[in-house]
C-alpha cells in the first residue's frame, strides 16, 4: 500500500464534512472515497460527488458481488465503501480519506491496519445538542435519534489513533492537517517513497 488511507468519523454534529472539506482544499494529494447509499439526496446533494445515490436491491446486489469494502446502516439507511476505487488508489500511491460511521471503521482497521483513524469531538455534548436543534431542519424525533446516535458514536472514541475537538474550525482544521502530514512521515511509507535515502535492508 504505497497511499496512507485515514478514516474520519464523528457523531453528527460535529462538524467533520466542514472539516473535511476544508482539508481537501488545502491538501490537494488527500482524495475522497465517494460512498453509496440508500438514503435520499438533500438538497444540493449531486449524485457521483456527494454520494453514490442507489436504491436496497442495487445495494444489495453489489454487496453479494463482494463490491464493497464496508458497510453499515445508519439512521435507518444503508452506507458502503467502493473496494475497488479504494484500492486502486492506494496501489496508485494516493492518499485516501473516508468519511465514514465507527461500525465501518471498526471494519475497515480489520482489513487495513496501518490505516489511521481520527475521531472528531465536539467541545461538549451540550453543545453538539445545540448544533443539531440549532439547524432548524429536524423534526424533535430525528434530533432526539441522532443525539443517541451521537452517544454511542463518541463511546467508541477509544478504538481511534487521533481525537481532535472542533471548537475553533480553522485550529480543528490545522490539527486535521498535521496528523495527515505527520501519518506521510512514518518510517515504512518514508523507505518506500524514498529508497535512495535508506540504506538497503540487511
Ligand atoms: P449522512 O447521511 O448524514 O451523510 O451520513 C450519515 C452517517 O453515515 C455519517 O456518520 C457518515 O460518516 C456515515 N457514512 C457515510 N458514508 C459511509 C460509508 O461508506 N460507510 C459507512 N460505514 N458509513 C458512512
Amino acid at each position: 500500500m504505497a497511499g496512507s488511507l485515514f478514516i474520519v468519523a464523528a457523531p453528527s454534529g460535529a462538524g467533520k464534512t466542514t472539516l473535511v472539506r476544508g482539508l481537501l482544499s488545502r491538501d490537494a494529494a488527500v482524495r475522497l472515497s465517494v460512498s453509496y447509499t440508500t438514503r435520499a439526496p438533500r438538497d444540493g446533494e449531486v449524485n457521483g460527488v456527494a454520494y453514490n445515490f442507489t436504491d436496497a436491491t442495487d445495494f444489495q446486489a453489489r454487496r453479494d458481488r463482494g463490491e464493497f469494502l464496508e458497510w453499515a446502516e445508519v439512521h435507518g439507511n444503508f452506507y458502503a465503501t467502493s473496494r475497488q476505487w479504494l484500492e486502486d488508489q492506494l496501489a496508485g500511491g494516493h492518499d485516501v480519506l473516508l468519511e465514514i460511521d465507527c461500525q465501518g471503521a471498526e471494519q475497515v482497521r480489520q482489513i487495513f491496519p496501518q490505516a489511521v483513524s481520527i475521531f472528531i469531538l465536539p467541545p461538549s455534548f451540550e453543545v453538539l445538542e445545540k448544533r443539531l436543534r440549532g439547524r432548524g431542519t429536524d423534526s424533535e424525533e430525528v434530533i432526539a435519534l441522532r443525539l443517541t446516535g451521537a452517544r454511542d458514536e463518541m463511546r467508541q472514541v477509544d478504538r481511534f489513533d487521533y481525537v481532535i475537538i472542533n471548537n475553533d474550525l480553522q485550529v480543528a482544521l490545522d490539527e486535521l492537517s498535521t496528523v495527515v502530514r505527520a501519518a506521510r512521515l512514518r518510517t515504512p511509507l518514508m523507505r518506500l517513497r524514498n529508497p535512495a535515502s535508506f540504506l538497503p535492508a540487511v
